[in-house]
This record gives structure tokens, C-alpha cells and sequence, in this order.
């Protein structure tokens, strides 16, 4: 669905990406993982075109994203989503005007049927009450939220997170998480997210590791997870399921690892 081929991206003086190729299938849930200044939101903000590429080529089913065939390019565009880390609302919107308002301008809805919309996903993501509220007048978790419906509710094939979950609570982390997988399940939605919780990595099909602009893993979670001293010198930890599950294989509890919350319960219940 989505290629990427030998990008390489200088900001000012930091070449953020050294020849990066990587390939993203349809239905992919990939976590992209790696230090403070890997490059992370720089590959994520060329892959969405915010970012135009110095060398290199990215492709969206097979095509060229050329950001010189400026129609083409934008209709690429409006097929992905991009969830920002600093929720971009509009303050003198309402919640509700906000979560229409990119269905309107990227996709021609009209006002009702992006209403009807807008509160499908509002009541998703358990902020339908305050449709009628100011951005200011909400938590930071809320804004966010409200960020997350907006862009939900264009629909994209292709939903981009840059650690668009880190400031919610762990009780609202997990009801977005829970509503964008079953997204992932009705509709096959593709998703790329940045994210520093080792837990949601574990509950990803891939993930991506970069480090200096490069990239220095790529697998399944317990692919990576297995490389901790390669993770430890990135001050990246393991999931504290997976340190779990290690103990238990010390004490031969357990065969073999899992690292994932729920494995690890269907293991323990199964040695009943
Ligand atoms: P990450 O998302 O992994 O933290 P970034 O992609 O934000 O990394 O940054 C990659 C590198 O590019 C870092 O060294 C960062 O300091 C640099 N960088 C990011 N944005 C800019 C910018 N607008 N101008 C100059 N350098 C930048």
C-alpha cells in the first residue's frame, strides 16, 4: 500500500533521514518506535506529505506520490489521516464543528452528512455530550479525543499517529486503542502510529526501530523485544508483560515468552 524507497530528509543542519526504504501492506499495524530525534515524526510527516523528500521516492499502490502532479498528489493525501501529537482543534469552533470539519473541506461532504457522522464518532470516542463545548473548555485528554474522532471520521485507509495517545490516561488510551483496532477490523484501516508505550507496541503486528535516521530493526514485537540489550542501549525498555513472562520462564512456569497482557493471563488460566 504504502512504499518507501531510499528517502533520505535534511532539516536545517540534521540529516533526520539517511536512505530509509520500508514497505507498509494494506491492513498493517505497524508501531514505529526509537530515541528522542531517530527521525520518527520525519518519516511519518514525508509518508503523509507534509514533508517533501530531498531523495528518494514514496509510492501509494504503486504509484508515485508525486508532490509536483499536485491533484493526484492531494487525492493520495486525502486517502490517509494524520493524527498530530499537539491536537490541532480550532478554538473558536465548537467539538462538533471541529470533528466535521475535514470531512467538509478534504471530502465534499455536506453539513448534514458530516454531522451524522462527526457524532457517530463523538459518541465512539465517549465525548458526545460535549459536542457543543469549546476546545478550551476541555481536558487534555478530551482535546485529543476529539482530535482522534475528527479524523476518524474521514474515514482514511491509512490512519498515522504521531504519539497521538501519550497525554490521554491509561483508561482513555485503552478506549481509543480498543476503537481504532475494531476500525482496523470492519474496515482493514492501515495504521502507522509513533508511539513510546511498550505495551501498545506489543499489541502491534510490526514494528520499525529507528535510530540516527536509519533504520536498525524491523520485525514482529517479539522479533524486537528479543534484541533488549540492543533496545536497553536506545533507552528503549521491554514490555512489563514480557518481564513477566521471563520471570515465570526462569521459574519454569512458562514454556516460552509472550509479551503481551492478555497471553500472559490465557497462559496463567490454561495452567489450571
Ligand atoms: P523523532 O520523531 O524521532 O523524535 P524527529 O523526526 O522529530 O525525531 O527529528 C529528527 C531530527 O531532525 C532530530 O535531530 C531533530 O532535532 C531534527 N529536526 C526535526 N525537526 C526539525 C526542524 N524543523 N528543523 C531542524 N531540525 C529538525
Amino acid at each position: 500500500m504504502i512504499r518507501v524507497e531510499n528517502v533520505s530528509k535534511q532539516l536545517n543542519k540534521t540529516r533526520a533521514l539517511k536512505n530509509v526504504s520500508l514497505e507498509v501492506n494494506k491492513g498493517d499495524i505497524i508501531s514505529l518506535i526509537g530515541p528522542s530525534g531517530s527521525g520518527k515524526s520525519t518519516l511519518l510527516r514525508c509518508i503523509h506529505g507534509l514533508e517533501h523528500v530531498d531523495t528518494g521516492k514514496i509510492y501509494m499502490d504503486n504509484e508515485w506520490m508525486n508532490p509536483d502532479d499536485e491533484k493526484k498528489f492531494r487525492t493520495q493525501r486525502n486517502r490517509m489521516g494524520f493524527v498530530f501529537q499537539h491536537f490541532n482543534l480550532f478554538p473558536n469552533m465548537s467539538v462538533l464543528q471541529n470533528c466535521k470539519l475535514a470531512q467538509v473541506e478534504v471530502l465534499n461532504k455536506t453539513d448534514e452528512e458530516a454531522e451524522k457522522i462527526a457524532l457517530e464518532y463523538l459518541d465512539k470516542v465517549g465525548l458526545l455530550e460535549k459536542k457543543d463545548a469549546y476546545p478550551n473548555n476541555l481536558s487534555g485528554g478530551q482535546k485529543q479525543r476529539v482530535a482522534i474522532a475528527g479524523i476518524l471520521a474521514i474515514e482514511p485507509d491509512i490512519i498515522i499517529f504521531d504519539e497521538s495517545t501519550s497525554m490521554l490516561d491509561p483508561q482513555g488510551k485503552a478506549s481509543i486503542n480498543a476503537q481504532i483496532r475494531k476500525l482496523h477490523e470492519e474496515k482493514n484501516i492501515t495504521i502507522l502510529s509513533i508511539t513510546h508505550d511498550m505495551e501498545e507496541v506489543a499489541q502491534s503486528e510490526n514494528v520499525i526501530v529507528l535510530e540516527n535516521g536509519e533504520i536498525a530493526m524491523q520485525g514482529t514485537p517479539m522479533d524486537i523485544f528479543k534484541q533488549e540489550d540492543k533496545l536497553a542501549k536506545m533507552q528503549l525498555d521491554i514490555p512489563f508483560a514480557l518481564k513477566i513472562s521471563k520471570e515465570l520462564k526462569k521459574r519454569g512456569i512458562f514454556k516460552e515468552n509472550v509479551c503481551r497482557l492478555d497471553e500472559v493471563v490465557e497462559k496463567l488460566c490454561r495452567l489450571k
